[in-house]
């Protein structure tokens, strides 16, 4: 470092929205990224230098005391990313830039070792009998034999290869060999390389028309000087990911990297296996919150140090460290689980539009049913549009049909037409989804003698029945109690439930068709870590199965046996207060409806509705997403909601029911005192939210909007100097969600 640069700007790990000016000693050498220690109040900490230059505007600079890296962890795109995402969502920067780094590396700990495996190739001939009859000893053996005879494979590739073949105790098992001396570890500094693949795609597909069209035109996009993002809009099953793979092949092959983009539930080892099928000389990593924190430290070194080429994960993945990153790909772009709700509420697709329009390079956001927000852009000439309209070969859309439950006896929600289709495609050896928004038993537990409810006291909601553990569980606070066969008021046994969830679904299928097997997937039957994996591979086999769950089952997957699929309830969301209901609706709609008829045979989508006229139906079913979604633009375009306007949500909780009011309150009050008109920006609120109470709290909201998004960060910018100081006066909590995706 040059003697005249020696002001350091530091991002430290506390609630602090600027960075700290130090001072650097001229023995020191410090490049911009790196972790060093330095003085902080009458403690130490760690921080990361985000900027060096040679003047600051305060006087009296203290001094970091030691470096820690001598290699940046963050390339400087990736610093520049997270220090605009923190302004822009107006987040601590510390938090923003240290949420970025892997748990083991925020504090000063250096880089971690890695342990790598070989076969021991002195006791080769010992192997037959030592393994003796300890079957899956002599698996894994004669899986290292064949990929680990020469070279070391590390845990993460054996993990990866291991696990998405079913082996999961493999860890056990490589120290039983290594006790018999069969294999050998050692400890070196990360390093990753491609996995070997156990079975590779043996069908080549040959492009479509339509899809040769398409990646045509994205090769003459991205031959251009400024390079816009594109939608890339493919109805179900058109064969999207099959465009990802040929278009970032070239950029792979020039030496460059790709980050792949998935919802939370969207990176299943089917999408995963594709990849790697199709690049076998490429090493792919999982990046997902599933990992633990030593696996994740190992992959985001080997990613920084260059040893990754495709990174396929998660919206946290959008800061990878990628030095080289060359592509971006949002798939199902239009998913709010890219969104993070709490903590640093930041969108991962928008910054990945971000980081792709800083390094001016591709960026396809991908989906069958794009966020309304993104046709906009499309509308105002800042995205490119392309389109896959049909499914490759004989495979065509599933035929949709809306049935009127009005006046029909259902069991379980589901009619007895339903029944009646599920045995007929069960008899033609096909597969069965239905499809509920609602996990557990029953939303509703009573006692008809007395009246008795079950409410959760900590947020007054009813609490959901999950018949399976006996419990009532609330859904917004996770809190729980058992439950006997009485009313815990009168004891009477009658005790009853109203409506029904997944569970009751799943029971009631079970007895009417014993010999089938019938799997749920929602949230309750796949927190245990890799149980959504191996029910989607049970789904892969083929047999006839009927599986029930909730917007779990929607995203991406690819089930070719599958041919009905049936919709139980959506009319709660026909009739929702929230102006989002209504896109959201309509991309579940679609979604789910894709899953069907993805194979050999046609699809068929039974929807059962008490609402067959409502107008949404009636538009999405005859004229297609992309019509419901103009007109919900030109709805919102009227009110000047998103994404013709911009909206910051501000919320403040309490235990005691007027603190979070009156903390908005004085807000708004503060704030009102300029001309908010003049300034083009507009106050809603404070008002309770939602869902007033959750956890014992009572919740507010204070909603700015604007159409001026200058002029919205403005006043926010006034709005959090206000805000930390207000801040000492009491048990309040308060966020900030800028372009917040609910009200809740
Ligand atoms: P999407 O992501 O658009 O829903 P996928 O990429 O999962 O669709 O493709 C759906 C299925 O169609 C996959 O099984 C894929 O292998 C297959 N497929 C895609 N393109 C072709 C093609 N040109 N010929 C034959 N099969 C194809
Ligand atoms: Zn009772
Ligand atoms: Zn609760």
């Amino acid at each position: 470092m040059t003697s005249a640069k020696n002001i350091l700007r530091i991002a430290v790990p506390r609630p602090l929205y600027s960075l700290l000016d130090y001072h650097c000693p001229n023995e020191l050498d410090v490049q911009i990224g790196c972790r060093v220690r330095v003085p902080l109040g009458r403690s130490i900490s760690v921080g990361i230098v985000v900027e060096i230059t040679d003047s600051s505007a305060f006087k009296k600079l203290r001094s970091i005391q030691k470096v820690f890296d001598k290699t940046p962890l963050f390339d400087q795109s990736s610093l520049k990313l997270l220090h605009w995402a923190s302004r822009y969502y107006h987040s601590p920067i510390g938090h923003v830039i240290f949420n970025a780094l892997p748990t083991p590396l925020r504090k000063g700990r250096a880089l971690p070792l890695m342990t790598v495996w070989k076969i021991n190739g002195a006791e080769l001939d010992q192997a037959d009998k030592r393994l003796g009859r300890a079957p899956k000893q002599r698996l894994l053996w004669e899986f290292l034999l064949k990929f680990a005879s020469d070279e070391w494979l590390t845990e993460l590739q054996l993990k990866q290869v291991l696990e998405d073949n079913g082996i999961s105790s493999w860890r056990s098992l490589l120290n039983e060999l290594k006790k018999k001396q069969l294999v050998i570890d050692q400890q070196v500094a990360a390093k990753f390389s491609a996995s070997p693949i156990l079975s590779t795609i043996d069908k080549v597909i040959v492009l479509t028309q339509e899809q040769q069209d398409v990646l045509e035109q994205l090769t003459r996009i991205y031959q251009s000087k400024k390079i816009k993002p594109i939608l890339l809009h493919g109805i179900t099953g058109s064969g999207k990911t099959e465009i990802y793979l040929r278009t970032i092949e070239p950029i792979l092959a020039s030496g460059k990297q790709a980050l792949i983009l998935v919802p939370e539930i969207g990176l299943t080892p089917q999408l995963f296996r594709r990849f790697q099928c199709y690049f076998p000389q490429y090493s792919v990593a999982k990046l997902h919150s599933a990992l633990s924190d030593g696996e994740r430290t190992l992959i985001w070194q080997a990613v920084k140090n260059n040893e990754i080429t495709i990174v396929i994960g998660t919206r946290s993945a959008v800061f990878s460290p990628l030095e080289n990153l060359g592509i971006i790909i949002v798939d199902e772009e239009h998913d709010n689980s890219f969104k993070q709700q709490k903590g640093f509420r930041y969108h991962g697709r928008d910054l990945a539009v971000k980081r792709a329009y800083d390094l001016n390079i591709p960026i396809i956001l991908g989906s069958a049913t794009p966020a309304l927000a993104s046709l906009q852009n499309v509308e105002r000439d800042r995205y490119h549009y392309l389109r896959l309209n049909s499914r490759p070969g004989k495979r065509t859309r599933p035929d949709v049909l809306v049935q009127d439950i009005c006046n029909i006896e259902l069991e379980a929600g589901i009619s007895p037409f339903l029944f009646t289709e599920i045995q007929q495609h069960l008899e033609a050896e096909n597969q069965v989804m239905l499809f509920l928004n609602r996990r557990g038993f029953a939303p509703v537990l009573y006692c008809p003698h007395c009246g008795w409810h079950a409410i959760c006291q900590a947020c007054d909601v009813n609490m959901t029945y999950h018949a399976g553990v006996r419990k009532i569980i609330c859904h917004h606070c996770e809190r729980e109690e058992h439950i006997g066969l009485h009313c815990p008021d009168c004891h009477h046994s009658d005790i009853t439930t109203l409506g029904q969830g997944t569970e009751r679904v799943e029971h009631v299928l079970q007895a009417h068709f014993p010999d089938t097997l019938v799997i749920r997937i929602d949230r309750d039957t796949t927190n245990r870590k890799g149980a959504l994996d191996s029910k989607l591979e049970i789904v892969q086999q083929g047999k006839p199965v009927i599986l029930v769950g909730t917007q779990m089952l929607t995203k991406g997957h690819d089930f070719p046996k599958l041919t009905l699929v049936g919709i139980l309830n959506i009319d709660q969301a026909l009739f929702s207060m929230d102006y989002r209901a209504q896109e959201e609706l309509a991309q579940q709609i679609v979604q789910v409806s894709g899953r069907a008829g993805r194979g050999e045979s046609k699809g068929r989508v039974l929807l059962q509705t008490s609402q067959p006229k409502h107008p949404l139906l009636l538009n999405l079913l005859s004229n297609g997403y992309l019509n419901i979604a103009k007109q919900l633009l030109s709805e919102r375009q009227r009110w000047n909601y998103p994404p013709f306007g911009f909206q910051v949500l501000i919320r403040a909780t309490a235990t005691d029911k007027t603190n979070g009011l009156d903390f908005l309150q004085q807000l708004s009050n503060d704030l009102s005192t300029q001309d908010l008109h003049a300034m083009g920006v507009s106050l809603l609120g404070p008002i309770s939210s939602p869902l007033e109470k959750k956890a014992n709290r009572y919740r507010f909201q204070l909603l700015m909007s604007s159409t001026d998004r200058i002029a919205l960060h403005r006043l926010l910018s006034q709005a959090m100097v206000k805000l930390q100081v207000y801040k000492k006066l009491g048990s309040i909590r308060w966020s900030v969600d800028v372009d917040p995706l609910n009200m809740l």
